[in-house]
């Protein structure tokens, strides 16, 4: 029972209590007026300033300018900074006024209504963005590094042939002459035991561990404790901390004791071995920082010497990173037989390797030793003849035997003579393909020593060798267990007494190991998960440098960051990021259970970063703490499906986060349950946001339908550098800003107005910077148009799978993870059943394309109001297929044939096309990017995933997008890809003009524009989309917008990563791990190289600075210190430092205190 009197108290109350609220909101409404006032009249300075800076801008760059428009002909006027620019300026900075003219954005909007859809064609925007400006650092680039051999001129070389060297089947019957031996300096010989372990591939890490590696590691700490003279490397730390995180404090001493005597040398020290083709440089530098941040904060060791025995091709971009974190020499592997062979001939296994750009400069020489033969194994790596180094293998003994028919035997007094010279001779053999008489024997192979009585026969068998060889003086030979370190310590010695080594620049893709056995197919293997890697490469990020803020400002606050709590989750999406970058993770060559762990892995960090960045962003924008309900990102992720976009109710508040250095203007779209959802400004602000609202469209049954519950709002903002925005999400009865559908058959829409396309003329769509045209049939692009015409046919092409060629003396295979082997040239998917539907909204206009059903493929174009690109999204499902390969084909008119693919999203390397090699060798890896150009003309495609690329004809770029094959392709995974699973992929597609002349007629390197930079930035870091709802009495103490910069980036300095430091974990009973953050950051800088012959403006409002940066007025917080660092913050220097210079392509970390 309610009393009566009771209740009519509490409505008085409650009366009471809302007059009381609506006095508080007057209030802030008065403070927000004032506020805002203060605001116009901050941006009106500001604007003046722009003015002012514009019109006398600083002398360089004016300069630059001028020869700018003295290189083109006829002058164009919009590549000046132009009172128009000025103005338009002045538009996106003040609130529009009432009743203006065409050209402000609610004026567009308005057009639109009217049916006013401009001049040229109905489908074109009115032109309401402001121009940009021709920005380019002044600091020229190279184009080529000086040098004795340049591996893209090495391949005009090399024939590819493929004979039959005998016992060393890929090379040469290799002799020396016995007696001459006798005078040369000692052989030495350097026997590095060793053991390769894969973080995941037949079993998952944790399987790994558990079977081998804990036991590996164990026996490493019990046997090398016997034998001091015995020698171990290691190089994954993923599994060392694991390791490390169960064993007790005796054996952690233990272990501590011989990697510090040198007994045992931790070798690159990164968390993996990473796979060097799909890995993007992000992911590098940050599971490089994981594994030597515990190397530092466990045990103190500093790795100077990087192994990189495994991964399919062997990219420069790690040499440099690997350089840039202070190491000095490196061992790699896995490079095609022929390039092997070419340099072994010349003795160049051993070369000095140098960057393309790096043109006369030795600061990023990387002393380099190749293997020479087939594999890292002990049959082929003590010396040419496999059937008789594997009898030096003692793990043999007992296990295995060798597969050339002769095993190993015990070595014994009365053998060990006859055994020794046979030794012997495979080394000095070997050391015939180098040049100082140093060879590095590696004794290991995949997850050796995990028993005692492994370690125990091969010690012992090879001490009885080395005693006898080293005390044979016609032999003069010096043999013993060693570490890469001891070995590249006597090369050096030999290097200054001796011969110095050639200099070497260019990459190592792609690689083939026998045959015309290319490893191009794992280039795209398992698209699924590539694009899953870079989903959590942009949530990490965008956590850690959030993460890192919000502690900042903690400390310097004393208001506590609650999120600083999930520091472990954290380090947990670090940790399974890096794992992932392992060269069985992202090259999709794993078991199918493997792939899954993998993926669980990842969501989990997906689902660690959102939650510390939903934290991180309430703090940061001052959300009151005690809300029922937090900030949420508007994603959904999943295992085995697409991410999922979450639908935000009316009354919602959308707040969005750029996670880049420079301000960005985008379209922003979100998914709505109304369609008279609209979205605004907080406040009372009648400043109208660009918007539209239309249908989520999706195939099903074969056919396009619109989503009968959620709608796309999409509307333009702009966010300032590392900066956020707040918008309101609202129900308006003006639902003025609807889509209009063109569709090629009959399609439905309750809410859109609907009309059948006109079939007479191509669909047109435009904005200020660019024009395509599609086939009015088809729905597919036909044309570009910038400056002028391009020719850009897109299509979808397929290959099959080849059948055995039996003519392989070795025995052939068949096209599975690792192996890209077509059945012929790729076959056109048909498009002639091809539907689609032109979405003309006044922000955005889509081309929805139901694709060819061979591959269940929908084709989306997006060309935004501000747009200089398309947007292209493709979703490919070919779980119906049987060895088929899915590839998007780009036929352009660009005559000549220069096409440049990137390295691991760092670099583009120029790739030439040689009629001697076959088209599964056209494949280049593309983790980022590729580009074709003329001499006036480039087309870039920028993608945000690892996909295979090739230029099969002049002109042409196609980029594979799944692949489905039937079979294993007898690289020791024992399976097929058969786990394919509904994939997207995402690409922005470019073109340039180019003006001037090329600055070097032969590059072997080349550069993305500004505009081409941020645009691949853009991708793969897009804006973070929070939504919330939120008590209105609240909002006022909300800001509307913030930024954590006192002032942006400059335009081609790109901040990497800041990345919170770890102190040192705790770890407790039963392998538990604690870790706490420390009070600083390592913040890692790249400074993007640029071609600078781009005519295209950049809208990104920043500025150049010649490379030169200041740490300290960079924050609004200000930090404590600012120390110089190596690249994964193992050296940081004592002395303060604030300004930073880099140099083009520099990659440079700081360490941050605050
Ligand atoms: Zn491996």
């Amino acid at each position: 029972m309610v009393d009566s009197s009771a209740s009519r108290r509490q409505a008085i109350y409650k009366e009471q209590h809302d007059i009381e609220k609506l006095r508080e909101k007057i209030a802030h409404l008065e403070i927000q007026l004032e506020e805002n006032d203060k605001y116009v009249v901050k941006l009106k300075q500001k604007l003046d300033d722009a003015v002012q800076e514009e019109q006398g801008h600083n002398i360089d760059q004016l300069e630059h300018v001028e020869n700018q428009q003295k290189q083109l002909a006829p002058p164009v006027s919009s590549g000046s900074p132009s009172p128009k620019a000025v103005d338009s300026n002045r538009e996106q900075i003040l609130p529009p006024k009432e009743n203006q003219g065409g050209g402000n954005k609610v004026q567009v909007v308005q057009n639109f209504l009217a049916g006013k859809e401009g001049a040229s064609s109905a489908m074109a925007f009115a032109n309401i963005v402001s121009s940009g400006k021709l920005v380019c650092p002044t600091k020229d680039v190279n184009y080529h590094a000086d040098g004795d051999i340049q591996m893209l001129h090495a391949y005009e070389t090399i024939p590819f042939d493929n004979p039959d060297g005998g016992v060393w089947k890929q090379g040469w019957d290799v002799k020396y002459d016995k007696e001459k031996i006798k005078q040369e300096k000692k052989l030495e010989v350097v026997v590095i035991p060793h053991s390769h372990d894969d973080p995941g591939w037949l079993k998952t890490f944790e399987g790994y561990f558990e079977d081998q590696t804990k036991h590996i590691l164990d026996g490493m700490v019990e046997h090398l404790n016997r034998t001091p003279d015995m020698k171990f490397i290691y190089a994954e730390m993923s599994f060392f901390e694991l390791w490390w995180s169960q064993i007790n404090d005796e054996i952690r001493n233990k272990a501590r004791k011989l990697i510090e005597s040198g007994q045992v040398e931790i070798v690159t020290g990164g968390w993996v071995m990473t796979d060097e083709a799909n890995s993007h440089y992000f992911s590098t530098v940050m599971e490089m920082i994981e594994g030597h941040e515990f190397l530092l904060n466990q045990i103190g060791f500093k790795p100077s010497n990087h192994w990189s025995i495994d991964p399919f091709g062997i990219s420069p971009t790690l040499a440099y990173i690997m350089k840039q974190s202070n190491m000095s020499h490196a061992a790699i592997q896995r490079v095609h037989y022929s390039v092997k062979k070419y340099l072994a001939q010349q003795r160049n296994l051993e070369f000095t390797w140098r960057q393309l750009w790096a043109g006369k400069s030795d600061v990023t020489d990387m002393k380099t030793h190749m293997f020479p033969f087939y594999s890292y194994d002990v049959p082929h790596t003590c010396g040419p003849e496999p059937a008789i180094c594997c009898q030096f293998d003692f793990k043999r003994l007992t296990s295995i035997g060798c597969p050339w028919g002769k095993a190993p035997e015990v070595i014994t007094p009365g053998n060990v003579a006859q055994r020794g010279q046979m030794l012997a001779d495979q080394y000095r053999k070997k050391a015939q393909l180098y040049k100082n008489n140093v060879i590095l024997v590696p004794l290991g192979d995949d997850f050796r020593y995990d028993s005692l009585t492994e370690w125990n026969d091969q010690y012992k068998n090879y001490k009885m060798l080395f005693d006898y060889m080293n005390s044979n003086k016609d032999l003069n030979i010096n043999a013993r267990f060693g570490t890469l370190h001891d070995y590249f310590t006597l090369l050096e010695k030999r290097i200054s007494e001796d011969k110095p080594l050639s200099i070497l620049s260019g990459d190592f893709f792609t690689y083939a190991d026998r045959d015309d056995h290319y490893w191009s197919g794992y280039f795209t293997s398992r698209p699924f998960y590539k694009h899953m890697d870079r989903t959590v490469q942009h949530y990490l990020r965008t956590a850690d440098i959030l993460f890192s803020l919000a502690n900042w400002k903690a400390n310097n606050s004393g208001v506590k960051f609650t999120g600083e709590d999930l520091y472990d989750n954290l380090v947990t999406a670090r940790r399974a990021m890096s794992l992932f970058q392992h060269h069985d993770g992202v090259t999709g060559t794993a078991r199918d259970h493997v792939v899954i762990d993998y993926g669980e892995k990842m969501v989990t960090a997906i689902n660690n970063c959102k939650q510390i960045i939903s934290k991180a962003t309430e703090y940061l924008m001052k959300f009151p703490p005690t809300r029922e309900q937090g900030l949420k990102i508007d994603e959904e992720h999943f295992v085995d499906k697409l991410p999922q976009k979450v639908v935000s109710e009316d009354g919602s508040v959308v707040v969005v986060f750029n996670p880049l250095g420079q301000p960005r203007q985008e379209v922003v779209c979100i998914n709505v349950n109304s369609w008279k959802s609209r979205v605004g400004l907080p406040g009372e602000s009648n400043t109208e946001i660009l918007q539209q609202i239309g249908p989520v469209l999706q195939v099903i049954d074969n056919k396009i339908v619109a989503d009968k519950d959620r709608f796309e709002l999409c509307f333009l903002a702009e966010i300032q550098a590392l900066g956020f925005a707040r918008f309101n999400i609202f129900e308006a009865d003006d639902v003025a800003n609807k889509v209009k559908l063109r569709s090629s058959s009959e399609f439905e829409s309750q809410y859109f107005e609907t009309k059948l396309v006109d079939k007479s003329t191509d669909i047109i769509i435009e904005n200020s910077h660019l024009k395509a045209s599609f086939d009015v049939n088809t729905g597919l692009l036909k044309t570009l148009k910038e400056e002028s015409e391009l020719d850009v046919e897109l299509s979808f092409v397929h290959y099959g799978a080849r059948k055995h060629n039996r003519s392989f003396t070795g025995g052939d295979s068949l096209a599975g993870a690792y192996l890209f082997l077509p059945d012929g040239k790729a076959r056109p998917l048909s498009s002639s059943d091809n539907s689609y539907i032109f979405v003309n909204g006044p922000i955005r206009k889509t081309i929805f394309v139901k694709g060819p059903q061979e591959a269940q493929l929908v084709h989306v174009v997006n060309l935004d109001v501000n747009a200089q690109s398309l947007y292209i999204t493709n979703l490919v499902n070919i779980t119906t297929q049987a060895n088929f390969e899915v590839a998007m084909r780009l036929k352009t008119s660009i005559k000549e044939d220069n096409f440049f693919s990137d390295l691991n999203a760092f670099q583009m390397i120029r790739r030439k096309r040689f009629a001697k090699l076959p088209l599964q060798a056209q494949y280049y890896p593309m983790p980022g990017s590729a580009f074709i150009e003329d001499s006036n003309k480039r087309l870039s495609l920028l993608g945000r995933q690892a996909l295979g690329v090739a230029s099969l004809e002049p002109g042409w770029i196609e980029v594979m997008l799944d692949r489905r094959l039937n079979q294993d392709d007898d690289r020791g995974l024992a399976q097929g890809v058969l786990d394919n699973k509904r994939t997207e992929s995402q690409f922005f597609l470019l073109l340039e003009t180019l003006s001037g002349q090329p600055p070097d007629n032969d590059p072997t390197i080349g550069y993305h524009s500004l505009p081409a930079h941020h645009l691949s930035l853009a991708l793969h870091y897009p804006l973070s989309i929070l939504v919330g709802q939120i008590d209105h009495a609240a909002s006022s103490e909300i800001p509307a917008s913030t930024s954590l910069l006192a002032q942006a980036y400059p335009c081609d300095i790109h901040p990497i990563a800041i990345r919170t430091l770890s102190q040192p974990t705790i770890y407790g009973p039963g392998g538990t791990r604690s870790t706490k953050p420390q009070s600083s950051s390592g913040m890692v800088l790249h400074r993007l190289g640029v071609e600078c012959r781009s005519k295209k403006e950049l809208l990104t409002k920043c500025e150049t600075s010649d490379g030169k940066i200041s740490i300290k007025s960079q924050f609004v917080e200000k930090p404590k210190t600012v120390h110089d660092s190596s690249l994964t913050l193992m050296y940081v220097s004592d002395k303060e430092t604030d300004s930073l210079l880099l140099n083009p392509m520099e990659l440079k970390t700081v360490k941050i205190s605050f």
